[in-house]
């Protein structure tokens, strides 16, 4: 009787111990999602892509860059400002163009709380007999979202979450790759003159200053380049914040990303829309555009988004910058010193716009300072056409993934933003 029971508390602790029976009904689906992210390690970007597509301040970081065009220091009330160095350069390999990776998929996986055996653990279940009715597991408590488990939740899971702008005036809060977005509006997924592209990922939100600029972009680069429109990339999730992959910045509401191909004739299905790839204006050794693929329309398209007012940046691969500064030759213009080289961007543009007015907690990037050479000189490009960057020496481990940006991270607005009302969508 007694190896009975013994038998019995075995198989008990057993079924218990190996997680098999957990009430997910219990936990919130935010809390699963902070859970399965957290074990799955959902690969944020695909592997050719440099992994920074936030530049940080200044965004050159050729080491003789001018002193206005290092990070500024940041204060130190407002901790968020403090940039993480930036992500090592990764060779920009000439695969498929698309710059964009998947749609995650978040594979299923064990719940918190449940105590997982180790990996290697054979399966408990077959060996023993069962001849006892198999009573149920105790009901473990409901967990409660507490603060400390907002604090450990990544912020990306949590803005991720979110699939509608907060109530509240339009504000733009923090830092392009550390902030977040208040009272955000959608551009619509289809114009005279633009469609938008991925519109699975719920991106085509901003700050009204940035849908304004679309608006007003979209026809002039239309007109400029004899295109019938644009095809519009990403833009911000409804409240902002870090995404959950293809973006450092992207988090304020003022970055959009803008494809190197003309909006075709006809209205995209929502299939064309997510398998549509952009195209890639760079040669495959990287130093110089593609003749197949580059055409004077793109520069066009680059100068048309450069000159608009309000833009404080427009991001290119540094093969397409160069060919902008030789097809400007020794003129002096100031749109071309917004045109910026950056990694990746090689298949679209990345737009940023400065803080509006309505936002006096958002922080822009110093104005450019180089307009004697319009970021043009040689010196100002070595940095880009270095072995560093074009052909870095593999790390013999695999890097060290980053620390996931937590709320305590983030300018505390952005927590109001997060428990704020939803906005029914306008359009
Ligand atoms: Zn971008």
């Amino acid at each position: 009787m007694m190896t009975r029971i013994a038998v019995f508390f075995g198989l008990l602790a057993v079924l218990i111990g190996g997680g098999v029976a957990v009430d997910t009904h219990t936990l919130s689906p935010r809390m699963l999602l902070g859970a399965m992210q957290a074990r799955a390690q959902i690969p944020n970007i695909a592997p050719n892509i440099a992994p920074a597509d936030a530049p940080l301040p200044g965004e050159n970081s050729q080491p003789d860059a001018k002193p206005a065009d290092k990070p500024a220091e940041a204060p130190a009330q407002q901790p968020y400002v403090i940039e993480p160095p930036a992500a090592p350069p990764v060779p920009p390999i000439a695969v498929a163009p698309a710059q964009e990776p998947p749609a995650v998929v978040v594979a299923p996986s064990p719940l918190p709380g449940a105590i997982m055996p180790p990996p290697s653990a054979p399966s408990p279940v077959v060996a023993v007999p069962a001849p006892l009715p198999t009573p149920l597991p105790p009901e473990k408590p409901a967990i409660a979202e507490s603060k400390s488990d907002k604090a450990v939740v990544p912020a990306k899971t949590l803005f991720a979450a979110e699939k509608l702008p907060s109530l509240g005036k339009a504000m733009a809060i923090g830092y392009y790759p550390r902030g977040c977005l208040q009272g955000g509006v959608a551009l619509p997924v289809n114009g005279p003159t633009w469609q938008v592209m991925r519109v699975s990922r719920n991106r085509n939100w901003g700050h009204p200053s940035l849908v304004r600029f679309l608006e007003k972009f979209a026809p002039a680069a239309a007109k400029s380049t004899g295109w019938k429109g644009i095809l519009v990339g990403d833009m911000a999730q409804p409240r902002g914040g870090p995404t959950p992959y293809g973006h450092r910045s992207h988090q304020t509401g003022l970055d959009v990303d803008v494809w190197f191909m003309p909006m075709p004739g006809h209205t995209l299905s929502a299939e064309e829309r997510e398998k549509t790839s952009a195209i890639n204006l760079v040669a495959d050794d990287w130093k110089r555009v593609n003749p197949k693929t580059w055409t004077p329309q793109h520069a066009a398209f680059i100068r048309t988004a450069a000159e608009q007012p309000g833009v404080e940046r427009v991001l290119v691969n540094a093969a397409i910058k160069k060919e902008m500064c030789r097809m400007n030759g020794t003129r002096k213009d100031s749109w071309m010193s917004k045109i910026r080289p950056w990694y990746a961007h090689h298949d679209h543009i990345h737009v940023r716009l400065k803080c509006p007015d309505d936002s006096p907690t958002c922080r822009g990037q110093p104005a450019v300072t180089d307009d004697e050479d319009n970021g043009c000189s040689d010196k100002a490009l070595a940095h880009w056409f270095s072995d560093k960057v074009l052909n870095p020496p593999k790390p013999t481990t695999p890097p060290k993934p980053p620390r996931p940006l937590t709320m305590a991270d983030f300018p505390p607005a952005c927590q109001t933003v997060l428990a704020a009302p939803e906005r029914a969508q306008s359009n």
